[in-house]
Order: C-alpha cells, then sequence, then structure tokens
C-alpha cells in the first residue's frame, strides 16, 4: 500500500488546481445526496443550477454542465461551427495548446486559425487580419473568435477591450465564444458584474469554470444565443459528457453562486497572487515577466535560481512563455506563499 505522507500534501502553486474541494462546494454535493432523484439532469438540483447561473447572468440563457474544460470549450466551438469553418484563437490560448486537438476532432474539421500576441491576448486587430487574409474558397471560412478570461498568461480584458472585440467579430460576422476557465478571476479583478463582461459586451457561449474555482469537478457551459444551443444536449451525450448522476454535477454549482462563494474563492486567489508578486518583486535577479491582474504570478528568474527552488521541492511550469508561472487558489495559505518568498530570496542570494 503507498503511504501517503504529510508533506505530500504541502500547498504548492504550480497550478490552481492542485487544490481541493472548497466548504461551499463540498456541502451543496453532500446536501444533494439524499434520496433518488431522476438521472441524467432531470432533477431538481440541475434546475436549480440552471436557474442560479440565469440569475446571476441577468439573463435567460441556455445552460450546460459537462465534466470539463476541454470538453466545454471544444463541444461549444464545434455547435458554432461546420467543419468547414475557421476558429480565431491565440497561440497561447487553451484550446490551441493543451487541448490535444479536441476543439478539431469535434467540429470534425473546423480550424484553428492562430494569432501571435506577447500578453496572450487576441485584440480587434489580429481579428481582423486573420478574418480577413483569406476569402477564396480554398482557405477556412472564420466563423467564430475565442478569447480566454482570464488568460492563460494571467491578464484580464477590460470590459472595453471585449466591446471592442465584439465589435469586430460582428463585422465580419463571428460569433464570440469566450474560455472562462478563470471567468470568476476575472469578475473579480475588474469587480465586474458578470452579465457587463459577457453577453452585455457580445459574448455568445461562455465556459464557466468550477473547477479552478473550487469544485472537485465540472464546467458549465451558457449560451447567451439560445439559438445556438440547438441540439446541444445530443452533442453532449454523444461525446461522453452526459452525467447520469447530473445532480452531483449540478448541485455543486448550486452551492458555489447561491451564497457568492464564486466570487469569494477567486478574490481571494488574486488577492494572494497580487501579495505574492508584492514581495518577489523586490528581489534582486527577479522579475515579475508581466502585470499581476488576476490568480497568476509570471516570474523571470535565472535558472539556477528555479532550479535550486525545485530542489527545495516546490513545483512550478515553465511551460508558458519561459516564465515560471504560480497560481494561487481559493485555498491559499499565505504563511506557505511566505515560505515560498522566503525560500525564493535565499535562492537568488545564494546565485548573487
Ligand atoms: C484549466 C483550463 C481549462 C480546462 O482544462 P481541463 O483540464 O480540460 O478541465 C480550459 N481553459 C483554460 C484557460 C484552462 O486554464
Amino acid at each position: 500500500m503507498t503511504a501517503i505522507h504529510p508533506e505530500d500534501l504541502l500547498q504548492q502553486f504550480a497550478s490552481d488546481n492542485y487544490a481541493g474541494i472548497c466548504p461551499a462546494a463540498a456541502s451543496a454535493t453532500e446536501a444533494a445526496n439524499q434520496g433518488h432523484v431522476s438521472s441524467y439532469g432531470d432533477d431538481p438540483w440541475t434546475a436549480r443550477a440552471a436557474d442560479a447561473f440565469r440569475e446571476l447572468f441577468e439573463t435567460d440563457s441556455e445552460v450546460f454542465f459537462v465534466f470539463n474544460g476541454t470538453a466545454a470549450n471544444s463541444l461549444a466551438l464545434a455547435a458554432l461551427c461546420q467543419s468547414y469553418h475557421g476558429v480565431i484563437c491565440c497561440e497561447s490560448s487553451h484550446v490551441e495548446t493543451d487541448e490535444c486537438g479536441a476543439p478539431e476532432f469535434f467540429s470534425n474539421g473546423s480550424k484553428l486559425l492562430v494569432a501571435q500576441n506577447a500578453e496572450g491576448k487576441l485584440t480587434p486587430e489580429s481579428i481582423r487580419e486573420l478574418a480577413t487574409k483569406r476569402q477564396d474558397i480554398h482557405f477556412p471560412k472564420p466563423r467564430v473568435a475565442t478569447i480566454t478570461q482570464s488568460t492563460e498568461t494571467g491578464r484580464v480584458y477590460t470590459v472595453a477591450e471585449l466591446r471592442a472585440i465584439s465589435d469586430e467579430c460582428k463585422s465580419h460576422g463571428l460569433c464570440l465564444h469566450m474560455d472562462g476557465a478563470r471567468f470568476a478571476n476575472a469578475c473579480a479583478a475588474l469587480d465586474c458584474a458578470p452579465a457587463e463582461l459577457t453577453w452585455k459586451s457580445g459574448v455568445d457561449v461562455l465556459c464557466f469554470g468550477g473547477t479552478k474555482n473550487g469544485m472537485a469537478v465540472g464546467e458549465a457551459v451558457l449560451f447567451f444565443n439560445r439559438a445556438l444551443a440547438a441540439d446541444f444536449d445530443y452533442r453532449c451525450k454523444q461525446a461522453g459528457q452526459l452525467a447520469s448522476k447530473m445532480r452531483f454535477l449540478a448541485a455543486p454549482w448550486v452551492g458555489m453562486l447561491e451564497g457568492g462563494a464564486w466570487l469569494r474563492n477567486a478574490a481571494h486567489a488574486n488577492h494572494c497572487a497580487k501579495y505574492f508578486a508584492a514581495r518577489v518583486s523586490s528581489i534582486p535577479g527577479i522579475q515579475l515577466a508581466a502585470p499581476v491582474e488576476a490568480n497568476a504570478a509570471f516570474l523571470l528568474a535565472p535558472e539556477v535560481v528555479l532550479s535550486s527552488l525545485r530542489e527545495r521541492g516546490w513545483k512550478f511550469y515553465t511551460f508558458i512563455g519561459g516564465a515560471a508561472r504560480f497560481m494561487f487558489s481559493w485555498d491559499t495559505d499565505l504563511a506557505r506563499v511566505d515560505a515560498l518568498c522566503r525560500d525564493l530570496e535565499e535562492c537568488a542570494a545564494l546565485r548573487m
């Protein structure tokens, strides 16, 4: 039998999906574990969770619950595209770099049209360029633009930026999809209502992430343009994303949304990222690679410093733009952040 040691359970900052389940999601799961209810989403928990989303977003959207973000994004994009269409995205976007071709697979071949941008944000200019570059029959027809809020690079799109993007999309007949794996972090960072950051700014479909926000599992797909949701239930079922015990995918959302934990969790994670950034930016030899706007901090540090940090047991990724990424979550303990900062200081000092 493999033993689990306390040191294996210490908080790490490699990803915000290292954290466990928050109390709001756990207690709602517990509450849903009473009695028998109908399966496949025909139950009171699923209805209540969908209503909680409609209330939070102040509009009558179509809501679906799936297991993870790759499924949410790729099935949503597939719903917006024919196989001969193109999806404009950023080169650092999760759909391009981290979904194993699922958007292309589930759309039966829609091509991702990739924009370069050092900040990891799609711009109206890059959308225009990709939407107008080729108009001939030999190239996939651009149909959708997808943006990530907050971005893979830890940035947020402001309302003004979203409006400029959606105006550009409209002028080219493109739908606008939002990967909101960290949508809650963007709402907290911008102090903006969910409606403002989505349908009021021209977003047609949102994938709202629950996992990184404090749930065990689950993402919600919200179609603000309800016509686009036609047959989406069949798409989910065919892709193996229709939970038979749907109440357990839905109930955690009831716990997260009704009591406001979704926003408190995100605000705490964002606060910890800012706290970390403020502490490390004064360490000689270490620099923030980008402004900290949500729950991520990216550090530029000499390779020897990063490897000695790893030798001290810290985990982090450097695959996004070469900088070391630290992610903060709903349960981040500032004492553990302090421990990381002290080790960073020591590793940096040894190198000087
Ligand atoms: C984590 C994440 C997802 C979802 O990933 P899954 O592992 O499929 O749940 C989607 N988009 C972004 C930007 C993410 O960081």
